[in-house]
This record gives structure tokens, sequence and C-alpha cells, in this order.
């Protein structure tokens, strides 16, 4: 989360090992521009991607419902224009 605007949709720009355990992880938040680079333990670092991964499939599933609804306009438009015989070979 971030420490200025409390977005929740912080993510890392980059990241470096740094020691067995530890990584240079360095966050951007998109809402209000706030980056900072820090040191994070792995146990932090491996939750966090996780939650990464979490927030990835939510938005390829939200991806998905609009192509699948912009398909559904498509289509309804398509149907119409057949209809309407607003169609001719020379539209394709
Ligand atoms: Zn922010």
């Amino acid at each position: 989360m971030c420490p200025d605007c409390a977005s929740e949709l912080v993510y890392p720009v980059r990241w470096d090992e740094a020691g067995p355990e530890h990584w240079t992880v360095t966050l951007r938040c998109p809402a209000c521009e706030w980056l900072e680079m820090d040191v994070f333990h792995q146990d932090l670092v491996d939750m966090f991607d996780e939650e990464l991964d979490r927030g990835t499939h939510a938005l390829v599933r939200d991806l998905k419902e609009l192509v699948r609804a912009n398909m559904a306009e498509e289509v309804d438009r398509f149907s119409a224009a057949l209809e309407a015989d607003a169609l001719l070979p020379e539209d394709f």
C-alpha cells in the first residue's frame, strides 16, 4: 500500500538480490508517483509476489470479460446491419 495516498496499486519497477535472503526493491505508486527503493526479506517479497499474481489474474479476467462484451456488441451491430440490408459485398 502506498504510504502517501493509500493506493493499493503499488508495484515493483526493479528488484535485485541483496544477499541470500533479501531483495532491494524499487516500488512505484501509479496514483501519486511515489517512488522508493528499500530492502525486503525474502518472505515478504514472496507474499508480495503472490499478491501481484492475484492482481494479474484479476486483470486478465476483467480483460477477457471486456473483450467478450465488445464482441457481443459487435455481433449485435452486425446483425442489425444485416437485418437492415445495410451490408453490401463491397463492405468486405
Ligand atoms: Zn500513492
